[in-house]
């Protein structure tokens, strides 16, 4: 965003110098383009940040049941889309990593979820969650999304990919950094036209939990 900001305001200082007639109501206009253009690059700078902290955290016992279920909270006011629970709300199902983290991985999931779905269908996500080889806590997040195009599929987890007009592409790649960092692993599925499923495996942990 920084050449349209350099450019409106160019435009407006040299609309002022020439006394241009209606340069107020332009000012009025830009300020406001303005102010959503410094937000945007607020919102990169904030997602540079978390992509460069990626590494460190704060690893603890946490539950990824309540991570979930907060997650899920979140999201419950769209009025089109429906999210239902495939779990048992009180498996205390702990892992070994940092909450606010895994909170970002299940948090962008299902916001990709309800922007694949959009404004204008009924959209259904389930999440489920059970038990894979006695070690993994399997997490997957299912939608009637639309699927994604087969010519994209392989550029997913790559950081800047987004086919989303005010996307950043970051969201993918982070995730898979915080699941593979505590030792887990992250995919999806989907056919085009149809929808998604994305799946998340972390390893349990046996102690207690924070
Ligand atoms: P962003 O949301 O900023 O685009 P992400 O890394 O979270 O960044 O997602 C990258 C791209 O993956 C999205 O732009 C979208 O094309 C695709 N995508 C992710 N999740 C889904 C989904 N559930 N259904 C369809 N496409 C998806």
């Amino acid at each position: 965003p920084l050449t349209p900001i350099k450019l409106n305001l160019q435009h407006l200082v040299r609309a002022r110098k020439a006394n241009q007639p209606g340069w107020e109501d332009m000012f009025d206009r830009f300020s406001d383009s303005l102010i959503d253009q410094i937000n945007a690059l607020s919102n990169i700078a904030t997602e540079f940040s978390n992509f460069a902290k990626m590494p460190t955290g704060n690893f603890q016992s946490v539950s990824l049941t309540k991570i979930i279920d907060d997650s899920i909270t979140l999201f419950s006011a769209y009025p089109n889309i429906s999210i239902g629970r495939n779990y048992d709300p009180n498996s205390n199902l702990a892992v070994h990593a940092d909450r606010e983290q895994l909170h970002r991985v299940f948090v962008n999931l299902l916001k990709n979820a309800i922007q694949a779905i959009g404004r204008d269908k009924k959209g259904e996500i389930v999440v489920s969650i059970s038990i894979m080889e006695s070690k993994y806590a399997l997490v997957c997040v299912v939608d009637n999304g639309g699927g994604i195009a087969p010519e994209v599929e392989s550029k997913l987890f790559s950081p800047n990919f987004t086919t989303k007009s005010g996307g950043m592409g970051l969201g993918l790649a982070i995730s898979k950094g915080i699941v593979e960092v505590i030792g887990g692993d992250i995919w999806f599925e989907t056919e085009y036209g149809v929808g998604t499923k994305f799946c998340v495996k972390l390893p349990l942990t046996s102690q207690d939990i924070s």
